[in-house]
């Protein structure tokens, strides 16, 4: 390798902070299941004194994860809404947020019935067009937070362009990172001052554990948000901690694969007579809109992921066609190995209500699916005897 070049993404997941055990020489990481550490004397330790604080396990995780969205610093929490509400903790009563209108709907949540008790003002708005996020910014924005690709229409937002907007109004641009994984997506590079992901998903891969992590360009930000691990506790527990050490390992070669068999599987439903419309990065489309949304996936990510929404038509047709479902489960969730298939309408976006989901567009027949890695052919196969019942 040459001196001074950074390496590749696959090497870095599966080796930075995650050196062997320098006490026996283990290949991985141990699991340090303690709460508290041994104090030398008083005032001296060696860097651990008690588990909230800071963990060994926990400490690898967090520099793996830096590595890999190439940030200064990450912190972990016990789930993605842990590390979403840690970021909202950093703000103050009467900070205002602008967001994106169809965020992960517990992030809705979190903002709309319990932070605006604390006193946060949040504004809504399709950060597809940057002149949006322009015009919603007030004196007191302090964060404009963003998701992109949406759930679960698969809208794209500008990162450059927004952050642009961010650094000239002095506000900071949150991006929750989670559809893309660092593998096809990284908001630091593009302007981004911090990324935020559900562990839960394509990080840890394998639906078996919930996680989130906050990943920092400052390090001030990190600062603070250790102090918030040490003041709130929302922490990653080491056990939680080894497994996504131990998914990243082979993000990159899962990402690959997600991504060829979500090509082929919004290809194969796009032709399908039975598909009315398909929500799909890497799809080009017709219309001026659809094109420059394809153009600007092309641009901002290195792959198009493996969530894919389509529609059939109505409800009957929705759940007639999910119940034939052998190879695909139904289920909330995403970014494991297995296909997991959703109805938006009454699962991930029920709470949003009827007027709220016709507004941002989520109608009755969308079904949104998690391409996993199996074999193609099957999942292929599976999807066309489910809409043959339609
Ligand atoms: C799942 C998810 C979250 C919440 O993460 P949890 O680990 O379930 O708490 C936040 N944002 C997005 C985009 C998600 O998909």
């Amino acid at each position: 390798m040459k001196k001074n070049r950074q390496a590749g993404f696959a090497t870095r997941a599966i080796h930075d902070g995650q050196q062997p055990d320098p006490l026996t020489g283990a290949v991985n990481v141990p699991i340090y299941l303690s709460s508290t550490y041994v104090q030398q004397g008083i005032g001296e330790n060696k860097g651990y004194e008690y588990s909230r604080v800071s963990n060994p396990t926990r400490d690898r995780l967090e520099e793996n994860l830096a590595s890999l969205e190439g940030g200064v610093a990450a912190r972990v929490f016990g789930s993605g809404m842990a590390a979403i509400n840690a970021i909202a903790s950093m703000l103050k009563s009467g900070d205002h947020l602008v967001c994106g209108n169809d965020l992960y709907g517990g992030t809705q949540r979190l903002f709309n019935q319990v932070l605006t008790g604390f006193g946060l003002e949040f504004s809504y708005v399709d950060t597809s067009d940057a002149t949006n996020v322009e015009r919603a910014i007030r004196k007191n924005t302090r964060m404009v937070y963003v998701e992109t690709p949406t759930n679960p229409l698969m809208r794209l937002s500008d990162l450059e362009e927004i952050s642009k907007i961010c650094r000239r109004k002095k506000a900071e641009l949150v991006v929750d990172n989670t559809f893309m994984s660092p593998y096809f997506q990284q908001p630091l590079a593009l302007g981004a001052d911090m990324v935020v992901h559900s562990t839960t998903k394509f990080l840890n891969g394998h639906s078996d554990g919930l996680g989130g992590v906050v990943v920092c360009s400052k390090p001030e930000q990190a600062e603070m948000l250790a102090f918030l691990q040490k003041c709130a506790g929302a922490i990653l527990s080491p056990f939680e901690c080894w497994m996504v050490l131990r998914g990243v390992k082979t993000l990159a070669a899962r990402m690959e694969i997600h991504d060829r068999n979500g090509r082929a599987v919004a290809d194969f439903l796009a032709r399908h007579k039975k598909v009315k419309k398909v929500f799909y990065p890497g799809l080009a489309g017709h219309s001026q809109d659809e094109i420059a949304q394809h153009d600007l996936a092309k641009r901002q990510m290195s792959g198009f992921g493996s969530m894919i929404t389509f529609e059939t038509g109505s409800l009957k047709n929705a759940n007639r066609m999910l119940k034939k479902l052998r190879v695909c489960s139904l289920g909330e969730s995403l970014g494991g190995v297995e296909t997991l298939i959703s109805h938006p309408a009454t699962m991930t976006h029920a709470a949003l209500g009827e007027k709220g989901r016709k507004a941002i567009g989520i109608t009755d027949g969308l079904v949104r699916i998690s391409v996993g890695i199996e074999d193609l052919q099957d999942i292929l196969d599976d999807l066309e005897m489910g809409l043959a019942a339609i």
